[in-house]
């Protein structure tokens, strides 16, 4: 019998390229059938057959409370009720400001927009145009949206251009974006003793959660700091990931390293669509309309999207809050350690604040090169070993995992019985 699901993708890829609307939905990567959901509660989410699972993905992020908060709940509708869109200012956006400038201290000024990709897209612009500079840094696997100067992989040498990593992407564009290896901070002091007048800025995740999950070494932070700060080049922290997830303060609290400009997205709508960025007021005075940086949108600072980032925002300020998300994701990645131990498959965790990593490997990886050599076809079984027993963690190899405040001894009792068991299954393959 066909699933709904199954009947869903099949008259979705008709219509929608591959079925979906952003890839990694797809199922590539794992195989199999994407699942099409109808209903989140708390931890839990319902798919269009009715089957329940307890979710570690959190739509990339952005479910810090769970699902269908009520609060943030009221207050999209509270603010819907009072009209969807105006294109004009608000008071809540006001509010808003000024809680992300409380809770992230190196924001002085910051601008609303849509998505995480307008957020970092608009800093690079920013960060060019207040320099006068064109070449921008960037590091292996770390994600910054899709924009065109950020779909770019490293040239041959460490001063070579890079390349376009999407077809599409011009390749006078790509030059001008340099990729170096996370963690690798002999390799930024090299690249900026050599052209450290012409580099605009370095852009990178504090903790990379978009090849699995990077912990940044002891020193490499502090040396991009150090660079940045000796050729004024802006240093932008893309924490559209790991703000408010690894702290309130987001990586750069936890690190206690201070960026020029800072992108934020996913946890700061709530679920719906906010991005932000913000950062030194004076290179934030250098954007329209004050200055000559173009950057716009119709609906940046949307009177909804607001409102559920503002809920959010205020309910993650609550007492022990991220002390106890902490405990929770620590508790989950030890479980599954616990699990894996009987099965002598090499396999390895590691928790930051409310993300977590989980490696088909010995050991935990700090590069780019480490990562891709973690066995991706057992993270495969293993992923669909645990969504047959209703665990849906994310559907890739090379993607962190979320915990939300939600998740509790009932939700990691479940888990554990599951993870028992595939670690078994994997074992007697
Ligand atoms: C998700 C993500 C983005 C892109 O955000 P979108 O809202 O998907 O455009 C950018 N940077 C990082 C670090 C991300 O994790």
């Amino acid at each position: 019998m066909t699933s709904r699901n199954q009947t869903l993708f099949e008259k979705s890829q008709l219509l929608i390229p591959g079925g979906v609307n952003s890839p990694v939905r797809a199922f590539k990567s794992v195989g199999g059938t994407p699942i099409f959901f109808k209903k989140g509660k708390g931890a839990w989410l319902w798919d269009e057959d009715d089957n329940r699972y307890i979710d570690y993905v959190g739509s990339w992020g952005p479910m810090i409370l769970g699902h269908a908060n009520p609060e943030v709940v009221e207050a999209v509708k509270e603010a819907a009720s009072n009209s969807l869109s105006f294109g004009a200012p608000t008071a809540r956006e006001l509010e808003m400001a000024e809680l992300i400038c409380k809770l992230v201290p190196s924001i002085e000024q910051v601008r609303l927009v849509s998505s995480g990709t307008e957020a970092t897209m608009s800093a690079i612009r920013l960060a060019r145009g207040y320099t006068g500079r064109t070449k921008i840094v960037k590091f292996e696997g770390c994600y910054h949206g899709h924009a065109d100067p950020l779909l770019v992989k490293a040239g041959s040498g460490l001063l070579t251009f890079g390349t376009p990593s999407s077809a599409g992407v011009p390749a006078d564009v790509a030059a001008h974006t340099l990729t170096l290896p996370y963690n690798d901070s002999h390799a930024v002091e090299t690249l900026f003793s050599e052209i450290g007048e012409q580099i605009a800025c370095v852009i990178v995740e504090p903790v990379a959660g978009n090849m699995n999950l990077v912990a940044p070494q002891p020193g490499f932070l502090e040396a991009l700091r150090f660079q940045c700060s000796k050729f004024d080049s802006v240093l932008i922290f893309d924490e559209v990931m790991t703000g408010f997830r690894v702290a309130l303060g987001g990586a750069q609290s936890l690190y206690n390293i201070k960026p020029d400009l800072t992108t934020l997205g996913k946890i700061i709508g709530g679920g719906l669509p906010v991005g932000a960025f913000g950062g030194r007021k004076d290179i934030m005075e250098h954007l329209a309309p004050l200055g000559p940086v173009y950057q716009a949108g119709t609906l940046s600072g949307n009177p909804v999207a607001v409102a559920a980032g503002l809920m959010t925002l205020k309910l993650i300020q609550a007492d022990d809050f991220y002390g106890s998300l902490n405990k929770k994701t620590s508790r989950f990645v030890n479980g599954l350690i616990e699990s894996s131990k009987a099965s002598g498959i090499p396999f390895s965790a590691q928790s930051i604040g409310g993300m977590f990593g989980i490696y088909f490997s010995k050991s935990i990886p700090t590069s780019y090169d480490q990562v891709m050599q973690s066995d991706k076809e057992m993270f495969n079984r293993f992923f669909h070993a645990m969504l047959h027993s209703g665990i849906y963690l994310a559907p890739s190899a090379f993607e962190a995992g979320f915990v939300s405040a939600s998740h509790d001894e009932n939700e990691f009792d479940q888990t554990f019985l599951a993870s028992d068991n595939a670690f078994r299954q994997l074992g007697n393959h």
